[in-house]
């Protein structure tokens, strides 16, 4: 039986639930990431869409930023802080991701495997983690561990 978690933003308005197991966790310091998330980089969890119920449509401000193309992210109409992303790309598996601090039982969260365009870094992490820079190689790099975990799921 798969169990269902509980995600929300800062303030709560914008909330919504996700079943199961994530697919994977990462974090990225693209210069969009950070802007949106008002941090040095994102912590990110992943989702198959079918697991997640997306919050209400009136609850989430949803902008497309044309880097990465495809990929649409919501903030709380309320507080303005990251909601949730989905991505819409013909031919690409269909995820949504979730920023990991906004899921209430973090013990279905599982380790972080990678680092992407860590070229734009605000700050060093010394985590042991790889570490992708640069567009082409982060992207290579996310696509690959997001086909691995899809395949085990
Ligand atoms: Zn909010
Ligand atoms: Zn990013």
């Amino acid at each position: 039986m798969e169990t269902a978690s509980h995600c929300q933003c800062e303030c709560g308005a914008a909330s919504f639930s996700v079943r199961g197991a994530p697919l994977m966790r990462g974090f990225c310091h693209c210069t969009i990431c950070q802007a949106f998330n008002e941090a040095p980089f994102a912590d990110i969890t992943l989702f198959r869409r079918r697991d997640v119920e997306m919050p209400a449509a009136d609850s989430v401000a949803y902008r497309n930023y044309a880097s990465p193309a495809m990929l649409y992210r919501g903030k709380c109409v309320k507080c303005h802080k990251p909601a949730v992303e989905y991505m819409d790309f013909p031919l690409m598996p269909d995820v949504v991701i979730v920023p990991t601090g906004t899921i209430s039982n973090q013990a279905i969260v599982p380790s972080p495997t990678l680092h992407i365009f860590y070229d734009k870094r605000q700050q060093d992490v010394d985590d042991g983690l790889p570490k992708h820079r640069g567009y082409l190689a982060s992207q290579c790099a996310f696509g690959w561990h997001l086909l691995k975990a899809l395949a085990k799921k």
